[in-house]
Protein backbone atom coordinates (compact mmCIF):
# COMPACT_ATOMS: atom_id res chain seq x y z
CA UNK A 1 0.00 0.00 0.00
CA UNK A 2 0.95 3.77 -0.18
CA UNK A 3 3.77 4.95 1.47
CA UNK A 4 4.51 8.97 1.58
CA UNK A 5 7.83 10.46 3.30
CA UNK A 6 8.15 13.83 4.29
CA UNK A 7 11.59 15.85 6.06
CA UNK A 8 10.68 18.15 8.53
CA UNK A 9 13.58 20.75 9.40
CA UNK A 10 11.86 21.84 12.71
CA UNK A 11 9.09 21.93 15.17
CA UNK A 12 6.92 24.86 13.51
CA UNK A 13 7.40 22.14 10.23
CA UNK A 14 5.97 19.42 12.25
CA UNK A 15 3.46 21.26 13.85
CA UNK A 16 2.50 22.29 9.89
CA UNK A 17 2.34 19.01 9.20
CA UNK A 18 0.71 18.00 11.95
CA UNK A 19 -2.15 20.79 10.72
CA UNK A 20 -1.97 19.18 7.06
CA UNK A 21 -3.01 15.63 8.18
CA UNK A 22 -5.68 17.15 10.49
CA UNK A 23 -7.90 18.13 7.33
CA UNK A 24 -7.73 14.99 5.89
CA UNK A 25 -8.85 12.79 9.08
CA UNK A 26 -12.39 11.43 8.76
CA UNK A 27 -13.47 9.25 11.70
CA UNK A 28 -13.35 6.92 12.88
CA UNK A 29 -10.00 6.73 12.47
CA UNK A 30 -6.23 5.24 14.38
CA UNK A 31 -2.90 6.27 13.74
CA UNK A 32 -0.19 4.38 15.01
CA UNK A 33 3.23 7.14 15.87
CA UNK A 34 6.38 5.26 15.97
CA UNK A 35 9.98 6.59 17.03
CA UNK A 36 12.14 7.08 19.57
CA UNK A 37 11.62 9.43 22.88
CA UNK A 38 11.99 12.81 21.57
CA UNK A 39 11.38 11.95 17.81
CA UNK A 40 8.41 14.53 17.40
CA UNK A 41 5.35 12.00 18.11
CA UNK A 42 3.98 14.35 20.78
CA UNK A 43 4.50 17.30 18.53
CA UNK A 44 2.75 15.88 15.61
CA UNK A 45 -0.23 15.11 17.86
CA UNK A 46 0.21 18.53 18.84
CA UNK A 47 -0.26 20.26 15.39
CA UNK A 48 -3.22 17.49 14.71
CA UNK A 49 -5.30 18.66 17.80
CA UNK A 50 -4.43 22.43 17.53
CA UNK A 51 -5.69 22.48 13.71
CA UNK A 52 -8.87 20.67 14.95
CA UNK A 53 -9.58 23.67 17.36
CA UNK A 54 -8.00 22.62 20.75
CA UNK A 55 -6.72 26.02 22.27
CA UNK A 56 -4.86 24.71 25.49
CA UNK A 57 -1.73 22.74 26.08
CA UNK A 58 -1.19 19.32 24.82
CA UNK A 59 0.00 16.94 27.81
CA UNK A 60 1.96 13.99 26.73
CA UNK A 61 -0.05 11.32 28.15
CA UNK A 62 3.10 9.31 29.46
CA UNK A 63 1.57 8.61 32.71
CA UNK A 64 -2.45 8.71 32.28
CA UNK A 65 -1.92 6.38 28.81
CA UNK A 66 -3.97 8.51 27.39
CA UNK A 67 -5.95 12.20 27.11
CA UNK A 68 -9.00 12.60 26.15
CA UNK A 69 -10.10 15.74 23.96
CA UNK A 70 -13.23 16.58 22.54
CA UNK A 71 -13.18 18.72 19.82
CA UNK A 72 -16.97 19.35 18.31
CA UNK A 73 -18.47 16.00 17.09
CA UNK A 74 -14.86 14.83 17.01
CA UNK A 75 -13.97 12.59 20.18
CA UNK A 76 -9.85 12.46 20.20
CA UNK A 77 -8.14 10.08 22.02
CA UNK A 78 -4.12 9.99 22.80
CA UNK A 79 -1.98 7.17 23.79
CA UNK A 80 0.97 7.28 25.00
CA UNK A 81 1.91 2.96 25.99
CA UNK A 82 5.38 3.76 27.03
CA UNK A 83 4.42 2.51 30.06
CA UNK A 84 2.35 -0.17 29.47
CA UNK A 85 3.60 -3.27 31.61
CA UNK A 86 1.61 -5.78 29.55
CA UNK A 87 -0.74 -5.21 26.51
CA UNK A 88 -3.26 -6.76 28.05
CA UNK A 89 -3.66 -3.74 30.75
CA UNK A 90 -5.47 -2.35 27.31
CA UNK A 91 -8.28 -4.53 28.73
CA UNK A 92 -8.65 -2.91 31.91
CA UNK A 93 -8.55 0.61 30.69
CA UNK A 94 -11.19 -0.01 28.63
CA UNK A 95 -9.53 0.14 25.49
CA UNK A 96 -12.28 -1.28 23.06
CA UNK A 97 -14.41 1.58 24.32
CA UNK A 98 -12.46 4.41 22.54
CA UNK A 99 -13.55 3.01 19.13
CA UNK A 100 -16.32 4.88 18.56
CA UNK A 101 -17.49 5.83 14.98
CA UNK A 102 -16.89 9.73 15.88
CA UNK A 103 -13.24 8.80 17.04
CA UNK A 104 -9.80 10.03 15.91
CA UNK A 105 -7.17 7.52 18.04
CA UNK A 106 -3.51 8.56 17.99
CA UNK A 107 -1.57 6.09 19.72
CA UNK A 108 2.68 6.36 20.77
CA UNK A 109 4.09 3.33 20.98
CA UNK A 110 1.94 0.98 19.29
CA UNK A 111 4.45 -2.01 20.02
CA UNK A 112 4.22 -1.73 23.85
CA UNK A 113 0.24 -3.14 23.05
CA UNK A 114 1.00 -5.65 20.29
CA UNK A 115 -1.30 -8.22 20.04
CA UNK A 116 -4.28 -5.94 21.67
CA UNK A 117 -4.34 -3.13 19.19
CA UNK A 118 -6.69 -2.79 16.28
CA UNK A 119 -4.70 -2.16 12.72
CA UNK A 120 -4.23 1.04 12.36
CA UNK A 121 -5.08 3.14 9.53
CA UNK A 122 -2.31 4.70 8.87
CA UNK A 123 1.68 3.86 10.69
CA UNK A 124 3.74 7.13 10.93
CA UNK A 125 7.04 6.26 11.62
CA UNK A 126 9.25 9.32 12.92
CA UNK A 127 13.50 9.00 12.88
CA UNK A 128 15.72 11.91 13.86
CA UNK A 129 18.07 12.76 10.71
CA UNK A 130 19.81 16.02 13.04
CA UNK A 131 19.24 17.66 16.08
CA UNK A 132 16.01 19.51 14.53
CA UNK A 133 15.39 17.36 11.60
CA UNK A 134 13.21 14.39 11.08
CA UNK A 135 12.07 12.16 8.56
CA UNK A 136 8.57 11.09 9.13
CA UNK A 137 7.16 8.14 7.15
CA UNK A 138 3.58 7.22 6.44
CA UNK A 139 2.00 4.10 5.25
CA UNK A 140 -1.06 3.40 4.80
CA UNK A 141 -2.54 0.22 6.77
CA UNK A 142 -6.09 0.28 5.15
CA UNK A 143 -7.87 1.90 2.12
CA UNK A 144 -8.82 5.00 4.72
CA UNK A 145 -5.24 5.53 5.04
CA UNK A 146 -4.26 5.72 1.39
CA UNK A 147 -6.89 7.87 0.79
CA UNK A 148 -5.85 10.21 3.60
CA UNK A 149 -2.15 9.88 1.94
CA UNK A 150 -3.46 10.61 -1.77
CA UNK A 151 -5.30 13.69 -0.12
CA UNK A 152 -1.35 14.70 1.33
CA UNK A 153 0.18 14.07 -1.98
CA UNK A 154 -2.00 16.51 -4.31
P1 LIG B 1 8.06 12.13 21.41
O1 LIG B 1 6.60 12.27 21.69
O2 LIG B 1 8.34 11.40 20.13
O3 LIG B 1 8.83 11.53 22.56
P2 LIG B 1 8.10 15.01 21.55
O4 LIG B 1 7.25 15.51 20.44
O5 LIG B 1 7.53 15.02 22.92
O6 LIG B 1 8.68 13.56 21.17
O7 LIG B 1 9.43 15.85 21.62
C1 LIG B 1 10.19 16.18 20.51
C2 LIG B 1 11.27 17.14 20.97
O8 LIG B 1 12.17 17.39 19.90
C3 LIG B 1 10.68 18.49 21.38
O9 LIG B 1 11.44 18.96 22.46
C4 LIG B 1 10.90 19.34 20.15
O10 LIG B 1 11.05 20.71 20.48
C5 LIG B 1 12.19 18.78 19.59
N1 LIG B 1 12.31 18.89 18.12
C6 LIG B 1 13.38 19.34 17.47
N2 LIG B 1 13.22 19.28 16.15
C7 LIG B 1 12.00 18.77 15.95
C8 LIG B 1 11.25 18.45 14.78
N3 LIG B 1 11.73 18.64 13.53
N4 LIG B 1 10.02 17.92 14.95
C9 LIG B 1 9.54 17.70 16.17
N5 LIG B 1 10.20 17.98 17.32
C10 LIG B 1 11.42 18.52 17.21
MG1 LIG C 1 5.40 11.54 23.24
Amino acid sequence: MAILEFNVANEGEMLQLGERLAKELAPPCILYLQGNLGAGKTTLVRGILTALGHTSNVKSPTYTLVENYRLGDLACYHFDLYRLGDPEELETIGFRDYLQPNALCFIEWPEKGRGWLPEPDLFIRLETTAPDGRKVVCSAKKPAGGRILQKLKS
